[in-house]
This record gives C-alpha cells, structure tokens and sequence, in this order.
C-alpha cells in the first residue's frame, strides 16, 4: 500500500481508455481466437509492501531535504519499471524487478553532494526521466545486497532563451518544453511518439529521434553542449554552437544510459515556428514501389512515413471516419488490387514534390494522422487488456539493404512463431530517412503467457537485423536488454561509466 493507501500501480502506458472501433476489434477478435468481451488485465499490479529504511534516509538527509526523499512504495515501483513489452508481460504474471529502495528528487545545488555521498557510501543509483525507456532501461543492473536508489530528474527546469539556442533543464518533458518554446514563437522540432512524458535528460542518454528528423536531425543534431553531474566532480560544455576542445561532455552524456552522470541542462537548437504545414498522401502499388520511389528523392520532406501492406491495411481497418475509409476502398477498386501501401507525407513552410509513381490520395489523411499521433501507442494498451502482447522493434539499415532486411525480418517473426506455436501479426513502416538509407519499425502483435516467447522473438529479430546489415536500434538505446548484442562498443560505454551508477 502506498502513502495515500493506494494498492496498485498501473504499468500501462499513458491512458488506458482509449477506444478501438467493431471492425479492428472483430478483426483482432478473429486473429487471436479470443472473445472481445473478456478483459484479462487491468494493467495493475500489486505495490509490494516496503517500508522506510531509518539508515538509508539518515544518509539522504544529510544531502537533501525530507520532502524530496521519498519511501512510498509506488513511487519506488513507479522509478524501477519502464514501458518495455517485456517489463509489462512480466508485471502481468506478476514478475516485478529489483525495487529500488528510495526515490530522492534532487535539485541543481544538492545533486553533486548527493553523488558524493552515495558513492562513499557505496549506495548505487539509476537515473529516472520519464519513464518511457522500452529497453529495460530503469532496471537495476545491481545484483549484490547494497542499496539502490533512484534520482528523479523532474527538478532540473531551468530555461534560458538566447537567438537560436534554449539552455534547458533535463527534466523538462517534450510537451512542457515546447509549450514554453512555442509562446515565444519557437520550436525545438523534437516529436517523439512519447513525447507527452519523455524528457531531454532521457532523450539525449538514448540517443531518441523525433518523427520530424528528417527536417531537424537527430537528437544529437540538435543538442549542442551538455552539463553532467558525476560523483567525481560537475562538467560543462560551453554554450556555443560548435567547439572544438577535444571530447566534449555532450560526445560523453550522448547514448550514455544513466550510467556516466546525469544530464543536468542542455543547449539546444531552436528554430522559429513553421508558417504553414502541407499535407499529402499517396499510394503505392506495393511497399517495395513505395521504397523504391522514396529512395530517389534524395531530398526529404518534415515528415515522411511509409507503411506497408499490412500496416496500410490494419490503419484502415482503425478508421472510423467514413470519408478515409472511402479513399482507400476506392483506391483499391480502381486499381483493381486487394493491397496498397500508404504514404504520408508533411511539409513545413513549402509544398512538395509528388513522389514518383505514388497515386495522390488528398490531405486528411496525413491530418488525422497527425492529430492522433502521440494517442496510437494507447492501442497497445487495449491489447494487453484482451491478453495480447503487443511489441515494436527498429532498426536502422542503408538503402542497398532495406528490401532484404525488410523480407528477412518479415520471416523470422513468422517462423518465430510457428516455432513457438503461437499466433502473431507483424507489420511496419519506414519512419527516418537519411540520403544513404532510413530506419525501419516493426510493430507487431502475439498472443503469449511466456515472456521467454517474446525474448525469443525479440532475439531473433534483432539477430536478423544485424545479419542484414541494420543496426541493434536507430533510437531506443541499449537498455537491459539489448546490450548483449553490442560486444565491443558496450565494453567501450563500460570503460567511461561512473561506478555509482547502477548500470
Ligand atoms: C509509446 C512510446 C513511444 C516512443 N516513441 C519514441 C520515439 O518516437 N522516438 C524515440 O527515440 N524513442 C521513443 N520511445 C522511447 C523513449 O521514449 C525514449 O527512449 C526516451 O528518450 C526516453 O526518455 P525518458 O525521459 O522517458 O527516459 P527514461 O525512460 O526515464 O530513461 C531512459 C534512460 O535514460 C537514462 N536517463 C534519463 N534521464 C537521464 C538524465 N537526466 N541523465 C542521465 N541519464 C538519464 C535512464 O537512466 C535510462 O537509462 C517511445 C517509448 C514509448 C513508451
């Protein structure tokens, strides 16, 4: 029970009552062979009883006042569990990982005496932004019978706006930063799909994209200087926008999961508002036309996003605008094809060139897309519901390897589950483009009780990623659970950690 006699804590992501429309629900409800009407899981789990630790708390008061000491046993659940599929299937049978012992929330004058304490004090510390690492990334890593406990970031919001440059805290989540940046006729051009609840400090420690990179880059394209906290001391870049003195703090903090210092501020690009937005979108005869088509831009818009097959066909599906619907039934009708594949393609400031061979499909498409953009990954909530394990897997691969990576991927999860026995649907989109290739996401849907089924499949997926020429990720990090595909490049992130840190 927690503090306000609250006994379970909720491990879904954002809301869980978003709604899907009679034909996704019959359609899933035949897939899966399940009954729409049996609600397996709420997505509570019990907050396992903990109490203060009198020892642990004389430590912490010495660096940090009481009320920003916290032993409530949600909020130590909150801090020790992401979003990752396989953190939330183990929730749902009722697997919790190593709680931590205390959640502290520090702010910019105590957080060096805090990592000073805790190290001499061998007490070990994760780093908590918002929350939304899908890598297994919150997860002690610390296996002996010393403490853990989790620094929560949301205390580090101080903001400076200078031409061309916001200094800003690494607790600011992306909406509450682009509120603020957006009064001033500003934008940081950063949206991730979790962008409601991410924070800078979480983006640039797992080297996050938004969708709109293809316009404003990476993040690390738009940070330019960071300040870090570690146990042995504070480090700053200067706030310029370019220097050159050697490694910087920013090459350091970039990618570095938690486990080098915690990002305390960072200087980042801002750029002024879009005037107006185009909106555009296109059929493709089939996803491989789509690529084929898109790799010839060589130039690309804001936003670009082409889905497959199956994708194009279940966003249909979800569609309960009749008018959307039409556009694709009619596409299909007088092509006289039972398939297409989707592209949706976004503009600021000027319009854009159709892309070659796409079949224009109007605007609203893209619209109602990007209306509900940050509301889709709600869906995964209503599977889990229904029992279902939803997951997604991304990688990023060069334009000669795309086509074979692609149906590779494709096969081993279909194989995967034949292996296993299970039933499964797997479907994708390219979502980042570059000029010498694009990262590919793969979502997909499997009806399972073991967690050890999705392991397998993750393995094997991403195994296949690599023997294809694609990359562990394109931007979820390494986390708990990918970092024994890295080898050589772990034990190089290893070499520059800060030993407080529980990773
Ligand atoms: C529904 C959903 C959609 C998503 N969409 C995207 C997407 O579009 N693009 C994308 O790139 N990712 C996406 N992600 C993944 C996730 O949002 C990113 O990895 C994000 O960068 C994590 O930020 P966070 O603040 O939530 O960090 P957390 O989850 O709190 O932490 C992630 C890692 O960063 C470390 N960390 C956090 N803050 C700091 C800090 N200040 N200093 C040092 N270390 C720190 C943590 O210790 C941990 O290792 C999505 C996740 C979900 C659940």
């Amino acid at each position: 029970m927690d503090e306000t006699g609250k006994k379970t804590f909720n491990v879904f992501f954002g809301s869980s009552n978003y709604n899907i429309n009679e034909n996704t629900a019959k359609f899933i409800e035949k897939l899966f062979d399940i009954n729409w009407n049996n609600i397996i899981w709420d997505g509570n789990v019990n907050i396992p009883y903990a109490g203060v630790d009198g020892e642990l708390q004389k430590i912490l008061l010495n660096c940090i006042n009481i009320e920003n000491i916290s032993f409530d046993p949600m909020d130590r659940l909150k801090h020790s569990i992401g979003k990752s599929s396989i953190e939330i299937l183990d929730s749902r049978l009722s697997v919790l990982p190593k709680i931590v012992d205390a959640v502290v929330y520090p702010d910019y004058n105590e957080v060096y005496n805090l990592l000073k304490t805790l190290k001499k004090e061998n007490i070990h510390i994760t780093v908590y932004g918002g929350g939304t690492s899908v890598t297994g990334g919150l997860i002690s890593k610390y296996s002996g019978n010393g403490r853990t406990i989790s620094i929560d970031t949301s205390r580090f919001k101080k903001i400076e706006l200078n031409d061309g440059m916001a200094i800003c805290g690494s607790g600011f989540t992306g909406r509450e930063l682009e509120e603020i940046l957006n009064t001033k006729g500003k934008t940081m051009g950063n949206f991730p799909e979790s962008f409601n609840y991410s924070t800078v400090g979480g983006w640039i420690s797992t080297m996050e994209s938004g969708q709109e990179s293809n316009q404003y880059g990476d993040i690390e394209n738009m940070v330019c200087s960071v300040e870090l906290a570690r146990s042995d001391g504070l480090f700053s870049d200067p706030y310029l926008p370019r220097f050159s003195s050697g490694i910087s703090v920013k090459d350091v903090a970039m990618g570095s999961e938690g486990k080098c210092g915690i990002i305390l501020n960072a200087g980042i690009k801002v750029h002024d508002l879009p005037e107006k937005r185009h909106y555009y979108s296109y059929f493709f005869k089939s996803f491989k036309d789509g690529v084929k088509s898109i790799r010839e831009m060589r130039k690309f818009p804001t936003i670009l996003r082409l889905s497959d097959e199956t994708e194009t066909e279940f966003l249909f599906l979800s569609q309960d605008n009749s008018m959307v619907k039409n556009i694709f039934d009619k596409y299909l009708s007088l092509r006289n094809v039972n398939k297409g594949s989707l592209l949706i393609l976004i503009n600021n400031n000027n319009g854009f060139k159709k892309p070659v061979n796409g079949i224009y499909s109007g605007k609203t498409i893209a619209k109602i897309w990007e209306n509900t953009r940050y509301e889709r990954p709600y869906f995964g909530n209503v599977l889990w519901k229904h029992g279902l394990v939803p997951d997604t897997l991304e990688t990023s691969v060069s334009w000669e390897n795309i086509i074979k990576l692609y149906d590779e991927a494709i096969l081993t999860f279909n194989n995967s589950i034949k292996n296993l026995n299970i039933t499964g649907i797997i479907m994708s989109h390219i979502s980042h483009f570059y000029i010498n290739g694009c990262a590919i996401y793969f979502t997909f849907i499997i009806k399972t009780d073991k967690t050890d089924d999705l392991i397998k499949i993750r393995k094997n997926m991403v195994n296949t990623f690599i023997s294809n020429g694609g990359s562990i990720t394109h931007h979820h990090g390494l986390g708990k659970y990918f970092e024994e595909f890295a080898g050589n490049n772990a034990m190089f992130i290893n070499s520059l950690r800060d030993d407080v840190f529980d990773k």
